[in-house]
C-alpha cells in the first residue's frame, strides 16, 4: 500500500473495554452493532476483537454487509437488520446469518423461501421505521424465531415513549415465541435492567459514544484521526487565510497545514470550533475546513513541521456539540482515504 497522509489509530482495548462496560452494566448478554462498516472503524477488525472478548451477536444492516464481513466464527450470530427483501433471497439463503424479518411481506418470503430455517423479527412498538405491528403478530405463526427484538426511539432522551414501547414490547414478548427477546441500543443500555432482555445491541457507544450522561467517564475514544502536516508557513499579521478569507492573522501567525479535509469526514462544520493537540497544547483550527486540507495555528509549538503527526480532536460528544452534527454521523462520515491501524 502507498503511504497515506492520514490515518484513523484506532484503540482496540478502549473497544473492548467499552463492549465489558456495557455488558456489565446490562447484566445479560452483549452483542455489536457492526453496520455501515462498524460505524467507519472496519466491522471486521471490530468483529473479531469483541469476539475474541466473549462477544457472540453481531448485527449488520444489509447483506452485502454480511458477505463484506467475511467468514465469521462458528459460535458467532450475525443478524441482517433490514430483513429479506425479494432481491435478497438468494443471499439470504447462500449466507449463515439471519434475517431481521420486519414486515408481513418479508414474513411470508421467508416462509416460503426457506420454511423451518431460522430468522429474527423485528416488533415496531413505535418508532414506524421498520418492524411488524403488535396487531399483526399473528403472522409469525409458523416461524423458528431466534432473536425476537424491538427498538428504541428516544432512548437517548427522558421521553415518554421509552416506557411505552418497553410495556408494548413486553406484551408481545409473552405472546410470541422466541428464544431470545432484545430491546437495547446504546442508550437502552443506559435506560437501566429492566430494557436489557436476554441481548443488548450497543452500536455508538463501543465506537466512543456517549447517548446518555450515564456513560461519562465510563466509555472510552475509540476513534483518533492523525494528518500530517504538508507544510509549515507564516501567516502575516492582517493577512487571511482559506476559503473566503474567514481568518484574519492578528498577528504573525504560525500555520500547520495538515492533510485532511471535509472529503474525509472532517467536515466543515469544525470550523471555528475544531483543532488538534500536540505534547499537551491546543492548536486550534484557523480558517475554514478545505477539501483536503486545514490550516491550525502552531505559533505555540515551534517544533511541528512537514511530515510530523497530528491528532485532531474529535472525542465524540464535543465534537458533536461544536459541528452540530451527530456522534453517528461524525463516526460514519470517516472516509476510506485514512489508513486505519489498530493498536
Ligand atoms: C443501529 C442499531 C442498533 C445500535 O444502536 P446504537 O444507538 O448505535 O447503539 C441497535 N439495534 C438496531 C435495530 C439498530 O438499527
Amino acid at each position: 500500500m502507498l503511504h497515506r497522509p492520514l490515518r484513523l489509530r484506532l484503540d482496540r482495548a478502549a473497544l473492548v473495554a467499552n463492549w465489558r462496560w456495557l455488558a456489565d452494566l446490562s447484566g445479560t448478554a452483549c452483542g455489536a452493532a457492526v453496520k455501515a462498516d462498524g460505524y467507519g472503524l472496519g466491522a471486521r477488525e471490530v468483529t473479531m476483537a469483541l469476539h475474541a472478548a466473549g462477544c457472540r451477536d453481531f448485527f449488520v444492516s444489509t447483506w452485502d454487509e454480511a458477505l463484506r464481513l467475511g467468514s465469521i466464527p462458528e459460535s458467532a450470530s450475525l443478524s441482517v437488520l433490514h430483513g429479506v427483501g425479494a432481491d435478497d433471497v438468494s443471499a439470504a439463503l447462500a449466507s449463515t446469518a439471519r434475517p431481521v424479518l420486519n414486515s408481513a411481506a418479508q414474513v411470508a418470503r421467508w416462509k416460503e423461501a426457506a420454511p423451518g430455517w431460522p430468522c429474527d423479527v423485528m416488533i415496531d412498538t413505535g418508532m414506524n421505521r421498520l418492524g411488524v405491528r403488535p396487531e399483526d403478530i399473528a403472522v409469525l405463526d409458523g416461524l423458528v424465531i431466534d432473536t425476537l427484538m424491538s427498538h428504541l426511539a428516544c432512548a437517548d432522551e427522558d421521553h415518554p415513549l421509552n416506557a411505552a414501547q418497553l410495556e408494548r414490547f413486553r406484551v408481545v414478548a409473552a405472546e410470541v415465541p422466541a428464544k431470545r427477546t432484545s430491546l437495547a441500543n446504546s442508550a437502552g443500555v443506559l435506560l437501566g435492567r429492566d430494557f436489557a432482555f436476554d441481548l443488548v445491541r450497543p452500536g455508538l457507544a463501543l465506537y466512543g459514544g456517549i447517548p446518555r450522561s450515564e456513560a461519562k467517564g465510563h466509555i472510552r475514544q475509540v476513534a483518533h484521526p492523525e494528518a500530517q502536516v504538508v507544510q509549515r508557513r507564516t501567516a502575516h499579521a492582517g493577512e487571511s487565510v482559506g476559503y473566503g478569507a474567514t481568518f484574519i492573522a492578528e498577528r504573525d501567525t504560525e500555520l500547520a497545514i495538515l492533510n485532511i479535509g471535509y472529503a474525509d469526514g472532517y467536515f466543515r462544520s469544525f470550523t471555528g470550533h475544531g483543532g488538534a493537540a500536540f505534547d499537551g497544547k491546543s492548536l486550534p483550527l484557523a480558517g475554514r475546513v478545505s477539501m483536503d486540507l486545514v490550516a491550525i495555528d502552531c505559533s505555540e509549538t515551534p517544533e511541528v513541521g512537514e511530515g510530523d503527526w497530528i491528532e485532531l480532536l474529535f472525542d465524540l460528544p464535543t465534537a458533536a456539540a461544536g459541528t452540530g452534527m451527530s456522534q453517528y454521523e461524525l463516526l460514519t462520515g470517516l472516509a476510506d482515504r485514512f489508513e486505519r491501524r489498530w493498536v
